[in-house]
């Protein structure tokens, strides 16, 4: 998959974090090292930092859903309130389309891992709301 050409056709760039580059990354773009692990970041609708992912699999589908926090509009923020939880939901159905466009074929562990991500805001939520 060209991340790269995906990215740019949407305005943005792609890092890939390495073991090698790990450092410079979490430096330049003011993160942890160990926030690099399996997790990927949209910053500033600008770059997409993609951590270091156990499988590729999932950093693809990571990848989506960091593009699809870039192309939330402020219009549908303030629809929600800046419902965290409807955010990230929005993010993973903007991600999806996109990666319907490009003709991605999901794997069935990418999409348990799409669904357990959406779960554990749900968990979230619900914790925050049972306080
Ligand atoms: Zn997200």
């Amino acid at each position: 998959m060209n991340t790269r050409q995906i990215a740019s056709d949407y305005g943005l760039r792609v890092t890939h974090t390495t073991i090698k580059n790990i450092e410079r990354v979490a430096k330049k773009f003011d993160l942890e090292s160990e926030d690099l692990i399996e997790n990927a970041f949209a910053i500033n609708d600008e770059d997409i930092v993609l951590g270091i992912y156990k499988d590729i699999k999932l950093k693809e589908a990571a990848f989506f859903h960091e593009i699809g926090h870039t192309i939330i509009t402020s219009q549908y923020e303030k629809l929600v309130h800046n419902d965290e939880m409807l955010i990230e939901f929005q993010a993973w159905i903007e991600g999806l389309k996109i990666a319907k466009k490009y003709g991605y074929k999901f794997s069935n562990k990418t999409f348990e891992y799409i669904l357990t991500s959406v779960n554990s805001y749900y968990k979230h939520a619900l914790k925050v709301y049972n306080k």
